[in-house]
């Protein structure tokens, strides 16, 4: 049976859908910006929960989001909305500036086979509903009128903080000096925002003129989609605290439910172990990777590697790792493919069961793509690439465009080359890392590219 670890509950948890499909929403992008692959790893993470559950038998309705208004610079209330920023920065209208980096947005989750959901909705198109739900939030007695919009009260909800186990006084003691008075609670946050007559993008409402809060769109689009009450939620770790929490104030506010069954969030990736930022140049785009001679495949490739609860460091050594590994398992798939030979039943159903198990347990991909490099071990026989195929419906790495099959080529290495590998793989055994390092150096310096892959080291010359 298929187990997810519920942020809500801090458990791993049996998964007992509510309905024949599976209703599931994911917090789609702010179509501000190109996405960078810390944002691609959390779709990644979203298409891999969503080929899981097909795997497993389930049919899926998904809603994935567009946000082209109302995200604050700030997560919270604060700052300009993003997509003003970026269009007075781009001198481009925020409709086109949204219609582009949308376009984008679906190339990427294409090039890295992430399969689009059932229903796309865009924030823009649902500005009448999110009115109204405001309307009901007030009536209700949970939302309160300001002179620069109106917010929702925290305090008038209970469950505050029950998604991040946060304490609404260690929210007031961590709130930065308060900018608008007229809030209740510091954090209060905006359902919709009075714009003054030059804001860009504004709706008429019964408020005057305005735009809605980042949250209320998440509430209003999952619930007319999905439902008062849904399966699963997905998003990325850092919308916990706040972007998670908040929904969850709104649509419980209002129904008095509980709004979503298991909420999943995929961790963040890191660049050479620390915070991707436009600042420090490390948020590369699919296209910048491209560019570099890596392919989609292998970036999916690299982030299938670690599990999806774990933080992910991204490094071009990594990446190296991840393509030579990929193709290495594409060529050993290809002479499985060009063989007629047979693999007896039994040992197919023990790696069936094995990857069934790696996906059921909280979706342990690494796990399941090491059945797979066990599994193209053994010898070669067509129904070890239809079983990669199989498992391929999970993985989503197009295992199925393979080159054409050649032998492992392994010109022999020097032998003085051959020597340093040895001594190195001693070095790192003996947990000598400042020698295994140098020893690298030196076999760098020497001509040759040393690397550590999951199925082994790979030494390979040095492309001049
Ligand atoms: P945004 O467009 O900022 O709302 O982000 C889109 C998605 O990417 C959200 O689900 C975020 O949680 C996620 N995200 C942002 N930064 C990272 C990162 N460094 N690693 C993984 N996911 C991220
Ligand atoms: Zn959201």
């Amino acid at each position: 049976m298929l187990k997810f670890y519920n942020t809500l509950t801090r458990t791993k948890q049996d998964f007992e859908p509510l309905g024949k499909a599976v209703t599931m929403y994911s917090c789609g992008p702010t179509v501000y910006s190109y996405a960078h692959i810390g944002n691609l790893r959390t779709y990644i993470f979203m298409d891999l929960v969503r080929r899981a559950l097909r795997y497993e038998g389930y049919k899926l309705k998904g809603v994935l989001n567009i946000t082209d208004v109302g995200h604050l610079m700030a997560d919270s209330d604060d700052g300009e909305d993003k997509m003003v920023q970026a269009s007075r920065a781009e001198k481009k209208s925020p409709w086109e500036i949204a219609e582009y980096y949308t376009k984008v947005f679906f190339e990427d989750l294409g090039k890295l086979n992430i399969g689009r959901p059932e229903i796309i909705a865009k924030a823009t198109d649902h500005i009448n509903d999110m009115i109204k739900y405001v309307e009901a939030l007030l009536e209700a007695g949970y939302a309160y009128e300001t002179s620069d919009g109106i917010y929702f009260d925290i305090q008038k909800f209970e469950g505050y903080g029950k998604l991040s186990g946060a304490k609404l006084d260690e929210q007031i003691a961590g709130a930065r000096v308060e900018v608008n008075s007229e809030k209740r609670h510091p954090a209060d946050f905006a359902l919709w925002k009075k714009a003054d007559p030059l804001h860009i993008m504004q709706w008429d409402s019964p408020w005057g003129k305005g735009y809605p809060g980042w949250h209320i769109e998440c509430s209003v689009m999952s619930q007319k989609y999905l439902g008062e009450v849904f399966d699963i939620h997905s998003g990325g770790v850092d919308h916990i605290p706040i972007h998670h929490e908040n929904e969850i104030a709104q649509n419980e506010a209002l129904t008095g439910k509980q709004s979503v069954n298991y909420w999943l969030h995929g961790e963040f990736m890191l660049v050479d172990g620390g915070k991707m930022s436009k600042s420090l140049g490390n948020t590369y785009t699919i296209a910048q990777l491209e560019e570099k001679g890596y392919s989609p495949m292998d970036f999916r490739f690299f982030c299938l590697n670690a599990h999806y609860r774990k933080k992910l460091n991204f490094t071009f050594d990594g990446m190296d790792a991840a393509k030579v590994s990929r193709e290495r398992l594409l060529n050993q798939l290809a002479q499985h493919k060009a063989s007629p030979a047979k693999t007896p039943a039994e040992t197919l159903a023990k790696y069936r069961s094995e990857f069934k198990a790696a996906i059921e347990d909280d979706l342990n991909i690494p796990l399941a793509l090491g059945v797979l490099f066990t599994a193209v071990k053994e010898p070669k026989s067509i129904d070890i690439y239809n079983l990669a195929l199989e498992f391929d419906k999970v993985f989503g790495l197009s295992l199925d465009k393979l080159p054409a099959p050649k032998k492992e080529e392994s010109a022999p290495l020097p032998p003085e080359i051959a020597e340093l590998v040895e001594q190195r793989a001693a070095a790192k055994k003996n947990r000598d890392f400042a020698l295994a390092d140098s020893l690298r150096t030196r076999i760098n310096e020497m001509g040759y590219n040393i690397l550590d892959t999951r199925d082994g080291v790979v030494v390979t010359p040095i492309e001049k």
